[in-house]
């Protein structure tokens, strides 16, 4: 039989490797457990973004989801500009800005798009964009489109910012007097291949200091870390008026999608009259648009119950005892304390279709990682843990895990498994 090939005549691998693996749904129980279509039906779910457990099993979002789909229909299929601005859309944009403690907020239908639309249109030649060495590939390729010179700084390293920008202008220049239109300074909330909190407080003051703005990615913090949800500014005591761009999605700890960006009133009126992800992409779909509000309110527990402060603590408690738990194992395990990302390095390539195809067998469904999305020789497992987790789960997990790292060998620090 004749091997089926891409476009370029190149071998397609048939069947479909473990990551590639279809869905074939979620169960009710807020995204815990996967039906996927190999021999191993329902395994537990060690790879979602649903940071909070929000799913369909919601009582506060999930009705309220259905109604705006009976209401408004899966989707506007207009523009913002064009009909397709619903009051969800209004209200959402109001509750996002107070959550993320900014004057106003725009949201768009998807996160990527938010990143790769809004670059070209806050700076370009002439400006300059120093953006971390591990940011999303949505922020290069927003960055690279926008025309201007891009600097890249080592990554989450607040000394090597400095010392680039100090190179790159003269200590204290007044915005005009220097050799670039603009400066912006662009780093993420929790780093999404690497489970770090960025070193927000440095970097702020470093672009004080400067004069550049900070643009803050929060993805995969919004949401997730804080006393209230409110990211990595709540959590490291940085004040939100600090930070001049603030961009987020909702398709971690919302359970929905989209994405959002949030700054001063002069900031937002300005996109709405420029970026393309609000004047030519259709809107973010109504039902979910209602997904994040109500999400919102329970996490803020204006919904009236105390889940909101429940699911902040078990996220916060889950992810640290899980990571401990794998460096006790003498696992690799990077990231830091409260974030619910937590790679385990596998780093040889070779390794990745062992490691999950022998997690899928014991009904663990686990996300791994390689090149593009990191280096060749930097291959890991990538274990998002979500509030919905039980401590069962993860006692169950976390021996599967360890004798699947047995098997294939990636306990890279033995001394810290502790013998009986
Ligand atoms: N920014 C970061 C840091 C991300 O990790 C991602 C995707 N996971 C995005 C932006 C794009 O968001 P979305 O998947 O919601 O389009």
């Amino acid at each position: 039989m004749k091997a089926e090939t891409d476009c370029f005549g190149r071998p397609i691998s048939s069947p479909p490797d473990a990551w590639f693996d279809v869905v074939e749904g979620v169960s009710n129980d807020n995204n815990k457990t996967l039906n996927r279509t190999t021999k191993t039906s329902r395994c537990l779910n060690l790879g979602s973004y649903n940071y909070l457990g929000f799913g369909a099993a919601d009582e506060y979002c999930t009705p309220r989801v259905i109604e705006s789909l009976k209401r408004f229909s899966a989707n506007t299929c207009a523009t913002r500009v064009e009909g397709g601005t619903t009051e969800l859309h209004s209200e959402l944009e109001d509750v996002v800005a107070n959550f993320v403690r900014k004057p106003a907020a725009l949201v768009t239908g998807m996160g990527y798009v938010t990143n790769s639309a809004i670059f070209p249109v806050l700076i370009s030649k002439g400006g300059l964009i120093i953006s971390d060495s591990l940011n999303h590939n949505s922020i290069v390729n927003g960055a690279r489109g926008s025309g201007a010179t891009i600097r890249v700084f080592q990554h989450n390293t607040p000394s090597h910012l400095e010392k680039l920008l100090s190179e790159l202008i003269a200590d204290g220049q007044p915005r005009t007097h220097r050799p670039w239109k603009k400066i912006i300074v662009v780093v993420e909330g929790i780093y999404s291949m690497e489970g770090e909190i960025c070193e927000l407080p440095a970097i702020v003051s470093i672009c004080k200091k400067y004069k550049a703005y900070v643009y803050l990615d929060e993805a995969h913090s919004i949401g997730a870390i804080g006393k209230t949800g409110r990211g990595v500014c709540e959590l490291l005591g940085v004040d939100a008026a600090d930070v001049d761009i603030m961009m987020g999605t909702f398709t971690k700890s919302f359970g929905s999608c989209g994405g959002y960006i949030a700054g001063s009133k002069e900031l937002i009126q300005y996109l709405k009259h420029t970026c393309p992800a609000h004047l030519y992409a259709t809107s973010i779909s109504p039902p979910a648009a209602q997904q994040i509000i109500p999400a919102i309110k329970v996490i803020l527990e204006e919904d009236g119950s105390t889940q909101g402060a429940k699911k902040l603590a078990q996220i916060r408690d889950n992810s640290n005892y899980f990571r401990s738990e794998l460096q006790k194992m003498g696992f690799e395990v990077l990231g830091d304390e409260d974030s619910p990302v937590m790679p385990i390095m596998l780093y040889n390539p070779a390794k990745i279709p062992a490691f999950s195809r022998e997690c899928l067998k014991h009904k663990l469904a686990v996300v791994v990682v390689a090149f593009p999305a990191t280096p060749l020789l930097l291959a890991r497992v990538r274990i998002c843990i979500s509030a919905a987790h039980t401590r069962e789960d993860m006692v169950k997990a976390l021996t599967v895990i360890s004798e699947v790292g047995d098997l294939v060998g990636i306990k890279y620090f033995p001394a810290q498994i502790k013998t009986p």
